[in-house]
């Protein structure tokens, strides 16, 4: 079977890359149903989907990204328009796979997937709801630190002793109680200066998520580079909004209010934080660790 596998890959070098991407693609359909249901504390898994008008969506209606084009935007049953963020997180999610794929040795890439799929589904709640579900925090933070503990290779540890395992769950756990850490002292801090609060409890609990996945280094870029990547992408979009006038609506759910505010001065972290965590997964990680370490030998210099 390994036999079969590397001729494959070396005979049809495309092959499993577009697996991976389709597998994404599949997986991103399911992500989106996550991101739907998961705030309304409904089963992700029954009922099977359906349209907003009740009927249920026959699978061939249910093909990842190619049905919001067959189908061009409106539903089959009755016509009503459904959000181009469906085929867009598919998209996406295909992508990332693919990333995963030409990046890492198998066992290892499908790890990155899982991360991947928790980082998504975290973005896209957080930016629908301004919250961060546990499931994804909690429940991703427990999990990358079991995972750590089978695969060593995620913190970049060779071998296969005993060791080895135990050194790596050691490294998830400790990038967990940081990333975790880091944001509860720099809301705290935040809330000192700004007087009003800077940071969720689930930025905490998710930026401890991103520790367990990537140590305590990614978790630390994960902050700092998510606050640039913040930077880089709101302040021009504040300044057209301020410029067009454009408004956003913050609904709070829990109180059952709707205000409305300047475009962009309301925004979650938590997209920030996984875009910076998936950049320092994918490849980021040996610039940001060399650059950590000699910063590190600099201060002890001292
Ligand atoms: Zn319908």
């Amino acid at each position: 079977m390994l036999e079969n596998y590397e001729m494959i890959r070396a005979e049809l070098p495309w092959f499993y890359p577009l697996l991976a991407f389709v597998f994404g693609a599949v997986v991103g359909s399911f992500l989106n149903v996550c991101i739907y249901r998961i705030p309304k504390n409904v089963s992700v898994i029954s009922p099977p989907s359906t349209c907003a008008c009740g009927v249920r969506i026959p699978w061939y209606f249910n093909l990842p990204i190619l049905s919001w084009f067959m189908l061009r935007g409106r539903a089959a049953c009755c016509e009503q328009g459904f959000s181009f963020r469906y085929p867009m997180v598919e998209l996406l999610t295909g992508l990332i796979f693919v990333a995963c794929w030409l990046q890492f040795p198998p066992l290892l890439a499908v790890t990155g997937m899982f991360f991947a799929a928790l980082l998504l589904v975290a973005t896209f709640i957080d930016l629908d709801h301004m919250i961060i579900p546990d499931r994804c925090s909690i429940g991703g933070m427990c999990g990358g630190v079991i995972l750590s503990f089978f695969i060593p290779g995620l913190h970049g540890l060779e071998g296969t002793g005993l060791g080895a395992h135990l050194e790596s769950g050691v490294t998830a756990s400790i990038g967990a109680i940081v990333g975790a850490g880091l944001v509860y002292w720099l809301a705290v801090l935040g809330e000192v200066i700004l007087r009003k609060p800077a940071m969720g409890e689930g930025d905490v609990k998710f930026l401890g998520c991103i520790g367990a996945f990537c140590g305590w280094q990614g978790a630390l870029f994960g902050l700092f580079g998510g606050a640039v990547i913040g930077c880089a992408v709101l302040l021009p979009i504040m300044l057209l909004g301020r410029i067009f006038g454009w408004k956003q609506t913050i609904i709070d759910e829990e109180a059952g209010t709707e205000a409305v505010v300047t475009f962009g001065s309301c925004v979650p972290f938590g997209p920030m934080l996984a875009v910076a965590g998936l950049l320092y997964f994918l490849g980021f990680n040996t610039y940001v660790d060399a650059y950590l370490s000699e910063a590190l030998a600099l201060f002890r210099a001292f």
